[in-house]
């Protein structure tokens, strides 16, 4: 048995009041202020109705063009960089292997997810283009124009896999549809598999099997929230969202139905007040249906309901992370960890060796999500920095070093004799 952690506070824990976790009580979203008329819906874009020319690099002190799916997309910064239509650098990395897409409309999203930098509560204060989102920027690019940057060399392409993320909008259902038929037109969905992060509050199951049948490969659903409560206080009523636990978990079904194993799975969120056995107990129920569960650690996002709240502990991500790695990839189930009362997972289930050998694999702690083309369980979306700093890396998005495996069972209070972490050290050696 491997016990992490005593019950209640504890010395150096970072979480809210002394403990190694974010508590309910203490993650309590704001609530979401009025919006002006004149701001509501994009109206601002609208009225100015600047014509876009080609690439839109987010900057809110311009007025942002009218662009719109499925004309144009925004994607994420890592994208930008590696497709070469912006500059930078990201550390450890040379690329991403995922093109995250995200469609785009000046009206924005229409729910209000306390999490989440693109709510439409911002409409008070950034046009929806310029908004960030999992940390980082999304530069607007014409989408025929992405197709034609890589179909111009889809053998060397470095992405593993390509993601159309849906929004809440009235048109996004027919405009995913539309992105998707540009891109198929043009590339082979064997050669770049492609994904769906679906809004499932506006579709049906024939939205479902469209998608499925134009050549999609997995279908996920953002769940976010592990419990209903949780779900409905950052999504739903709790914050004037149109979302509903129970409308997610019909289209999760359907994609089972019509994807089938390993084809479909579901986005959680960690450290947003849920305890450990909760997550778990959803990561559990998606591999008992035959999915996947992707996980994401809490960031107080700039600008969203939440951002004055902690990001989850470390501690409480680490435990998590390896405990979804073990129910996902390594046949072992919830029942067989021990949790404490407070709902930390105190054993993994496994035997210290078995676990070590594990933990020192790394792959447990990268970023996770729809594979690529290296193995299985290897994310091609590895979302560089979007839920934590790089000074703090929660999900790695490359392979973890000796340094940052030592960092990370440090934070698992699972360090080998002899083998300390210094913070900082990783820095040391750039
Ligand atoms: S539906 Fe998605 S994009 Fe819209 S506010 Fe919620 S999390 Fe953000």
């Amino acid at each position: 048995m491997t016990c992490l952690k005593p019950e209640g506070a504890l010395p150096g824990a970072k979480g809210p009041q002394g403990l190694d976790f974010n508590p309910f009580e203490a993650m309590q979203p704001r609530a979401p202020g009025l919006v002006p008329p004149a701001m509501k819906n994009g109206r601002p874009v609208k009225q100015a109705d600047l014509t876009p020319e080609g690439l839109y690099r987010p900057d809110y002190r311009v007025m942002t063009p009218n662009m719109r799916s499925p004309e144009y997309v925004q994607m994420s910064t890592a994208a930008a960089i590696t497709l070469g239509l912006v500059e930078g650098r990201m550390h450890g990395c040379s690329c991403t292997r995922c093109l995250n897409l995200l469609l785009t409309y000046p009206e924005g999203c229409r729910a209000n997810c306390a999490y989440c930098g693109l709510a439409r509560h911002r409409e008070a204060e950034r046009n929806y283009a310029d908004r960030n989102f999992i940390r980082v920027d999304w530069p607007a690019v014409p989408m025929d124009e992405v197709v034609d940057r890589v179909a111009a060399d889809v053998a060397g392409t470095p992405f593993h896999r390509m993601c159309i993320s849906m929004i809440t909008h009235p048109n996004s259902d027919a405009d995913t549809v539309t992105v998707l038929r540009k891109w198929t037109d043009r590339i082979d969905p064997d050669a770049i598999p492609i994904s769906i992060l679906s809004n499932p509050t506006t579709m049906t199951r024939a939205d479902v099997q469209r998608l499925r049948d134009m050549g999609s490969d997995i279908f996920t659903v953002a769940l976010d929230a592990a419990t209903p409560a949780l779900f409905d206080r950052t999504r739903g009523k709790g914050v004037q969202s149109p979302h509903s636990w129970a409308k997610y978990w019909e289209i999760l079904m359907e994609a089972r139905d019509i994807f089938g194993p390993k084809k479909f799975g579901a986005h959680i969120i960690v450290g947003m007040g849920e305890t450990e056995y909760e997550v778990m107990q959803v990561v559990q129920r998606l591999v008992d249906l035959g999915g996947h569960s992707h996980m994401f650690c809490f960031f107080p996002e700039k600008g969203s309901l939440m951002d004055h709240l902690p990001a989850t502990p470390r501690d409480q991500w680490r435990r998590v992370q390896l405990a979804r790695y073990l129910v996902d990839y390594c046949g072992v189930r919830v029942d067989q960890m021990r949790f404490d009362e407070a709902g930390r997972i105190v054993d993994f289930g496994l035997p210290q060796s078995e676990l070590s050998v594990i933990i020192d694999a790394g792959i447990a702690f990268r970023t996770s999500g729809c594979p690529g083309k290296f193995a299985e369980d290897i994310s091609a979306c590895d979302r560089p920095y979007g839920d934590s700093p790089v000074s703090d890396i929660a999900s790695y998005p490359f392979p973890l070093k000796d340094v940052d495996l030592r960092k990370v069972r440090s934070q698992l209070n699972m360090e080998k004799p002899g083998e300390t972490y210094a913070p900082g050290e990783e820095f040391d050696l750039l």
